[in-house]
Order: structure tokens, then C-alpha cells, then sequence
């Protein structure tokens, strides 16, 4: 056979339609198929473990091609968007039978990582947001807006610095962002570090959805922001979005400020080493009955308040939940029944929505009247306000349980759908059918006592439609004239009469009807929710705040956690402070509590002791408390005074910098940077070993200086711990410095660590026996005492000469509103000892 170089009508299609979705995987949907082509299906094969197969292969050029089941396609949806890719659905738009020359056929939905809405249990939890980033030529700064599509959140705000975009990029766990314009060099490159895939949206729609969705916005950029990532959700969802809530301005300073380093290294949401749940300050909390309880948890968690009279509200119903057992555990009960209607919403907005989605609705309803019963228990000053936010909307409950089956299948399409009642011409096709059907029983008994077969049966099939089917012997039994044959088997004949013919029709005609007819009074229904939205999405909002509370309380109860009390002077006075996750982990038996104590005077603590003594789990300690207490949680201790903070800076242990990709030592300057650039009186800093990735000299000195800097300008609650005992030496001339320590104790060689924060300095650093702990080789913990005693033997002897001297410390940095510090003359001495030992032991390092 000769082979044909042309392209087929089909391919041409195809090909139109793929020029318009370059960058993206099309499905090809094909009768019961979806195809892919050329390369997609090269890759696709790869990436998804499909056939390769050829479309055309006796022509020149074989068109390759793999294919996926249409029912399993959302599967292998998702794992091309999860492996950061976008999917075009291609469907057909007419149906074939009715096509003069080529199905129609459409891109329905362009599914992208950002607007995907994954339905799995352990994404439930999760929010999936697109993010929009815009600029205004002229000005300075970002808009930044995001969405999630499951939800309707819709959310906008304006940044000034890129490193400020990528801290909400960065809480927000973006994905994508859909942009207008060029952005700036460093910031596209970081987003291609972080993975996040840049689509473009230049066109900007101009449509009444999108004014309405912006109509709360005054600010120029704000709205430019939210137009454009509007624009890219109707442009590849090709559909109404009416859960989408109007656009919400907020400001990032309205929140706890935490960076991406501190928000990582303090594991709020994500574990550190595992990049998951388990471990993290979110994973002790997440007590949440349903799945919108436990993203609002998360988001609390992102987003920490400052407000103190929203806190102690919190508090407040915390408090009675906490009291009260026997409400609290009957209420987490009546939340099981509630499923996740921030969703429901979202698929009956989106049109995906069953009968079953409408039963689970209803049954979340019909748990809310206990809800709001058991609420109105309580203390009415406490939850009056909050009951009124819980609309039980009965008239949907009631509609729903009028209009759908119990029994409702998951397709909208085949019947069954609807309940009997609901609809009287709905109930005349039924009967018209049922009464078919009994009638086609009544026939079947008839005919067997006519012809005396009582094998005869009456049967369907979809190519002959109703027959009566009759054994080969019994053939001769049946009268010619009465009975048409039709089809003939290997043991059977099958035949029709006039009369069965005459019925057939009714029956079926009924059938389409009464599917037809269901189908569109399921939409009907689904229409009269939809219309309901803003309704059952505030409703979703009280539920899951409700769901939050209980959980914070139930963990309150269950961990001892006690109500934190706000101060607005400055003094941290916790007593018996856990760190709630090492706590948990450890068994609260085996956990040494501490208390942490600063008045208003002390600025710095700095904290010695030896290595795994527990200086960076009491540094987390404290800023994990004050998340808790900023997030309306009870806190892990038997009291706990705390000031309420505007940011927390973290610099602790190494963690990588995906982002940029600077060396440790950079990084940690970094960090340093933005804390001082940055923090307020009202801050929190953490740093841990600062200056350890430089060499001693270098490190100890920035170390004081930044001590100094902070001391004197920042003025920020500030937790130090350091392995350089000479820092300790500084608590003589900074007035609000106080040296603190963990206790560790040598027992016949062994270090014991008491785990128990001590003022004062530590007095030894115990290194060498970390070592051994470590199990280093005895030969070489042996070797290593013997330099140590050397080098303390010499120590002794420099000292006594009484040599060099050290910095001085810096008076340009002493706080005004501080009496001059004056050095004593033991102090002064103290820290030549100091100064002169690093000399030593670097010489003696040298010397090795
Ligand atoms: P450092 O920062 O001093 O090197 P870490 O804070 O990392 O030490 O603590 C080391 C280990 O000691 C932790 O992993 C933890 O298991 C344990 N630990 C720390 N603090 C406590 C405590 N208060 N009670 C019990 N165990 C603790």
C-alpha cells in the first residue's frame, strides 16, 4: 500500500488547538479517550508509564500517541500538574452521532498547579493558592494577591522589597504566580530556585465578575494585582467562579512578622529535616475535626496576631472549652458529621458537585442545631456574638431533603437523583416506567401460560430493544404468525410481537425523559445553593473557627497548657516554660521545664553551657510561646506573663538557603542584617551561635559588636547563646545584658546535663565530653585532655603577666537612657584573661 503524506482533518484540529497551548500537556479527548500526540505523548508516556503507540503508521510520518481512560484521567491529571506541568482538557463538544464532518471540540479547563483543586484527604488540609504579582510603572512596590480556587479565599495586599514578595510567597507555599509584567531579575531568579512556575497573564479581562471582586479596593495597584490574577482564573477555568469571595486588603504588619528562615527554623508548619507535618508546632496543635478547621489552624499559625483585645477573646472561649469537657467533647463529636462546606461550596460554585455532595451538605446542616444548642450553654458573654455567626441555613437543608434521593448515585446524569415527590411530572415518567416494567413482568407470566414455556423469558438489549427469548425445542410451540423472529442464538430464538414493540417505545421514551427531566431539576437545586454561597461560606468560617478553638483546648487540657497573660511593659516572666513539641516527644515526665524571666530593664540573655545542653530548644522554647499566645492558644507553662511581639528574628542552626544559595557564613550575616535593620523594641530575636561560620577572632568580634549594636539601638528582646565564654564577660559593662546558663555536671568523666537554665555564666564548655558522648575513639578523647591541660597549664602562665589588652567596649553604644556602664577593675581584668586565652589557643592550633 502506497504511503499518504497528508494531514488528517483530525490532526489539523488537534494542531490548531495545541498552537494556542504551547506550554502545556493537551488531552485530547477521543471517544472514550483522552490522546495525547507528538511530543506530549513522547513525554507524557515517560512521566505517566503509558504505551507509546502511532497514530497513521503506514504513512511517512507515524504520529505518536499514548492514551489515558477519560475516567481515570483526573489521576493522571494530577500527576503531570504535582510534577509542575499544565494540562488542557480538549473535550468534544458535540456529541458525534450528531456531527456533520469534525466533532467540535474545545479546551474546557486548563489545569495549572496554582488552580488545581486535588481532592485527596491529605490535600484537604492544605490550601492551594495562586498568587498574583503585579507593578505600577512609575512606583515602587508590589501587588501581591492570592486565591484559592477550592475555597474562594481571595486575599490582596501591597509589599515594598522583593525579599518582602518572597516571605508571602513563601507562607503562602506558592506554587505559581501569574504575573503582567517583567519582574525584576533577582526575584524571577528566586522563583525559579523555589520551583514556582511564572505564567503570564497580559490580557487583562474587563468583565462584571472581576468589578464586583474588586469593588472594596481603593488602592490603584491593589486592584491592577487582583484584575490580573482574576483574568488568569476565568481565562483558564472557562466557567462562573461564584464562590469567590470579594478581594480582601490586608497589611502585612497587621501580623506577627516572621521571615521565611524564622518561620522554617522554628518548624511552625513544616519539619526542618523531613519537609513535612509531623514534628512541627502545627502537628502538636492540629486537634481539628474537620479539614476547613485544620487550614484555618494552619493559617492562624502563618498568620499570628497583634490585637490584644481579638486575643483575649480567643482566650476567652478557649477557657470555657477548656472547663467545660463535656461540651467541648460533644461538640467535636457534632463536627465529625460536618464535612469540609468551604469546598462543598466551592464544587456546587464550580458546577462539580453530585447528588452525594448535596447529602453531605445537608447532613453538615442538620448537625448545626445541636451545635448551636449546646452552645447556648455557655457563658452568653463569651459566645453571644459567635452564635449569630452560625446560620444554620434550614431552608437549604430543607430543600436538599425534599429534592434528592437518599440513595442519590454519583453521576447527575442516569437518574436516581431525585426524590419521588419532589416533581409530578418527574413521578409520572416513573410510573410510566415502573408500570412498564410490571407490566413487562405481567407478559412474561402470560406467555408462558399461553405457549405452555416456561422457560421464556422477556429480555433488553440496546441493538433489538425488548424481545422475548425461547429455547430451540420450544420453538415449534410458538404461533408464526403471532411472533417476529429478530435474532437468532446458538440455543435461543428471540422475537418480538406488535403489542411488546408498541410498549418498548413508551418505556424508553419515558426513560430519557425522566433522566433528562432530573437532570435538570438537579441543577435547579444546585442553582438555589449556589445563589446561597456567601451563606454557607460564613457559615464555613464560624464552623471552622469554632473547630480551632476546640482543638486549642483540647491540646490546652491535654499538655497543661495555661492562659498567657499580655503585658504592655516589656516583662517576660514565664514560669515552668516547655518547649511543647521536644515535650512531647520526651514525655512530660522526662522534660526539664524552665522558667524565662526578663524585666523591662533586660534586653539581652545571654545563654552559655555546653553543646546539646539545651541552649537552642530554650531559645525555641520562648519564641514557640509566644506564637501560641499569638495565635490565642494556651501556652506550655504554669504561668506565663508575655508582651505581645510585632516580629520574631531566628538566626539558629544551619539551615540551607534554597533561595539564594550563599554560603552559611553569608547567610548568617544575612539574617543577622535583617534583624537588626529591622527589629523594634517590641521584637523578639533569637540568635544561636552567631559568628560560629567564620574563624574565632572574626566571630567572637562581630558577635560582641552585634551584642553592643542591639544592646544599644534595637532594643529588642534579644536571646544569645554563644560558645565564646569571653561574651560572658560583657554582662560587666552592658547594663541590660544578664548571663544565663545550662547546667551540666561532670560525674567520673561523664557529663550529666541537668537541662536547668541557671544565672550566670557557664564555667567550663565541656566540649571534650560531647565528644566522648559522641563516641568518638578513647584514643582521641585521651589526646585531646592532655592538649586541653597543656593549654590550660599556659593559660595560667600568660595570664599571670598580665599581657595585651582587649576591646574596649564600645561607648557610642550605650543606650541613652542607661547610666554610663563603668568598667570595675576585676571586670576589666576578667576580660583580659578572656582575650588572652582565645590568643593562646589559636596560637597553639597553629602550632599543632
Ligand atoms: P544546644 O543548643 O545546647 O546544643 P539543644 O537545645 O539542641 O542543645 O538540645 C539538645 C537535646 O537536649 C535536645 O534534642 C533535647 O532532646 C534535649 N533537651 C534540651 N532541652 C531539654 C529540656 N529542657 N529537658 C529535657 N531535654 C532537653
Amino acid at each position: 500500500m502506497a504511503k499518504k503524506q497528508t494531514t488528517t482533518p483530525m490532526m489539523v484540529q488537534y494542531n490548531e488547538i495545541k498552537a494556542q497551548y504551547p506550554d502545556a500537556f493537551l488531552f485530547y479527548r477521543l471517544g472514550d479517550f483522552y490522546e495525547l500526540f507528538n511530543d506530549d505523548a513522547i513525554k507524557g508516556s515517560q512521566l505517566l508509564e503509558l504505551t507509546l503507540t502511532q497514530r497513521n503508521k503506514n504513512s511517512e510520518n507515524p504520529i505518536p500517541m499514548a492514551g489515558v481512560p477519560h475516567h481515570a484521567a483526573q489521576n493522571y491529571i494530577d500527576i503531570l500538574v504535582d510534577k509542575g506541568y499544565k494540562v488542557a482538557v480538549v473535550e468534544q463538544m458535540e456529541n458525534p452521532a450528531d456531527a456533520e464532518g469534525m466533532v467540535k471540540r474545545e479546551v474546557v479547563q486548563l489545569v495549572t498547579p496554582g488552580t488545581r483543586m486535588k481532592d485527596t484527604a491529605e490535600a484537604s488540609k492544605e490550601n492551594n493558592y495562586l498568587v498574583g504579582i503585579s507593578t505600577l510603572s512609575m512606583q515602587t512596590g508590589f501587588g501581591l494577591a492570592y486565591a484559592d480556587l477550592s475555597t474562594g479565599e481571595l486575599k490582596v495586599t501591597r509589599v515594598e522589597a522583593v525579599n518582602a514578595v518572597l516571605n508571602e510567597l513563601s507562607r503562602l507555599e506558592t506554587k505559581e504566580i501569574v504575573t503582567d509584567a517583567t519582574l525584576p531579575d533577582d526575584l524571577t531568579a528566586s522563583l525559579t530556585n523555589l520551583g514556582i512556575m511564572q505564567s503570564k497573564q497580559t490580557e487583562l479581562l474587563n468583565n462584571a465578575e472581576i468589578s464586583y471582586l474588586t469593588q472594596e479596593l481603593t488602592d490603584k495597584l491593589e486592584e491592577q494585582t487582583t484584575s490580573i490574577l482574576l483574568s488568569y482564573l476565568f481565562t483558564t477555568q472557562k466557567r462562573s467562579l461564584d464562590h469567590l469571595k470579594i478581594a480582601q486588603p490586608y497589611e502585612v504588619a497587621q501580623f506577627l512578622k516572621m521571615d521565611r528562615n524564622s518561620r522554617a527554623n522554628l518548624e511552625i508548619t513544616t519539619n526542618l529535616r523531613t519537609q513535612k507535618r509531623s514534628g512541627t508546632l502545627l502537628w502538636l496543635l492540629d486537634n481539628t475535626k474537620t479539614a476547613m478547621g485544620g487550614r484555618l489552624l494552619k493559617q492562624w499559625l502563618e498568620q499570628p496576631l497583634l490585637d490584644q483585645s481579638s486575643l483575649e477573646q480567643r482566650y476567652d472561649k478557649v477557657g470555657v472549652f477548656v472547663d467545660e469537657y463535656f461540651t467541648r467533647t460533644s461538640l467535636q463529636e457534632q463536627l465529625e458529621s460536618v464535612y469540609d462546606l468551604e469546598r462543598l461550596a466551592g464544587r456546587i460554585a464550580y458546577g462539580t458537585a453530585n447528588g452525594r455532595d448535596l447529602l453531605q451538605l445537608r447532613n453538615s446542616l442538620r448537625a448545626l442545631p445541636a451545635i448551636i444548642a449546646a452552645l447556648e450553654q455557655l457563658d452568653t458573654h463569651i459566645f453571644g456574638d459567635f452564635i449569630k455567626q452560625i446560620d444554620p441555613v434550614p431552608d437549604l437543608e430543607q430543600l436538599i431533603t425534599d429534592a434528592i434521593d437518599d440513595d442519590a448515585p454519583i453521576s447527575v446524569t442516569e437518574g436516581g437523583v431525585i426524590k419521588n415527590g419532589f416533581n409530578a411530572q418527574l413521578d409520572q415518567y416513573r410510573s410510566v416506567t415502573t408500570n412498564g416494567k410490571q407490566w413487562l413482568a405481567d407478559l412474561e407470566a402470560s406467555e408462558r401460560e399461553a405457549t405452555g414455556i416456561n422457560s421464556l423469558k422477556i429480555g433488553y438489549n440496546k441493538v433489538f430493544g425488548y424481545y422475548i427469548e425461547v429455547t430451540k425445542a420450544n420453538i415449534d410451540k410458538l404461533d408464526p404468525e403471532r411472533y417476529t423472529r429478530k435474532q437468532t442464538l446458538v440455543n435461543a430464538e428471540r422475537f418480538i410481537t406488535p403489542e411488546l414493540k408498541e410498549r418498548e417505545q413508551e418505556i424508553l421514551e419515558a426513560q430519557t425523559e425522566s433522566s433528562d427531566l432530573e437532570y435538570r431539576l438537579f441543577v435547579e437545586v444546585r442553582d438555589t445553593i449556589k445563589s446561597n454561597i456567601a451563606r454557607l461560606q460564613r457559615l464555613a468560617a464560624a464552623v471552622s473557627t469554632l473547630d480551632v478553638l476546640l482543638a486549642l483546648a483540647t491540646v490546652a487540657e491535654d499538655y497543661h497548657f495555661v492562659r498567657p497573660e499580655l503585658t504592655t511593659d516589656q516583662v517576660i516572666d514565664i514560669k515552668d516554660g516547655r518547649h511543647p513539641v521536644v515535650e512531647k516527644v520526651l514525655g512530660h515526665q522526662s522534660y526539664v521545664a524552665n522558667d524565662v524571666t526578663m524585666s523591662q530593664d533586660d534586653l539581652i540573655l545571654l545563654i552559655t553551657g555546653p553543646n546539646m545542653s539545651g541552649k537552642s530548644t530554650y531559645m525555641r522554647q520562648l519564641a514557640l510561646t509566644v506564637v501560641m499566645a499569638q495565635i490565642g492558644s494556651f501556652v506550655p507553662a504554669t504561668s506565663a506573663k508575655l508582651p505581645i511581639f510585632d516580629q520574631i528574628f531566628t538566626r539558629i542552626g544551619a539551615a540551607d538557603d534554597l533561595i539564594s544559595g550563599n554560603s552559611t557564613f553569608m547567610v548568617e550575616m544575612a539574617e543577622a542584617n535583617t534583624a537588626l535593620q529591622n527589629a523594634t523594641k517590641h521584637s523578639l530575636i533569637l540568635f544561636d551561635e552567631l559568628g560560629r561560620g567564620t574563624a574565632t577572632y572574626d566571630g567572637m568580634a562581630l558577635a560582641q559588636a552585634i551584642i553592643e549594636y542591639v544592646h544599644a539601638h534595637t532594643q529588642a528582646k534579644t536571646l544569645f547563646s554563644t560558645h565564646y565564654h569571653e561574651l560572658t564577660a560583657l554582662a560587666e559593662t552592658l547594663p541590660h545584658l544578664r548571663n544565663i546558663h545550662v547546667g551540666a555536671n561532670e560525674e567520673n568523666g561523664e557529663l550529666i546535663f541537668s537541662h536547668k537554665i541557671l544565672e550566670g555564666p557557664a564555667d567550663q564548655s565541656y566540649g571534650i565530653n560531647v565528644a566522648k558522648l559522641a563516641g568518638l575513639p578513647d584514643d582521641l578523647i585521651d589526646r585531646a585532655t592532655q592538649i586541653l591541660t597543656g593549654l590550660e597549664q599556659q593559660e595560667v602562665t600568660v595570664a599571670n603577666e598580665s599581657e595585651p589588652k582587649l576591646a574596649e567596649p564600645a561607648t557610642a553604644y550605650v543606650p541613652e537612657n542607661v547610666p554610663d556602664a563603668e568598667l570595675a577593675d576585676d571586670a576589666e581584668q576578667q576580660l583580659d584573661l578572656f582575650q588572652i586565652e582565645a590568643d593562646t589557643v589559636s596560637q597553639a592550633v597553629l602550632e599543632e
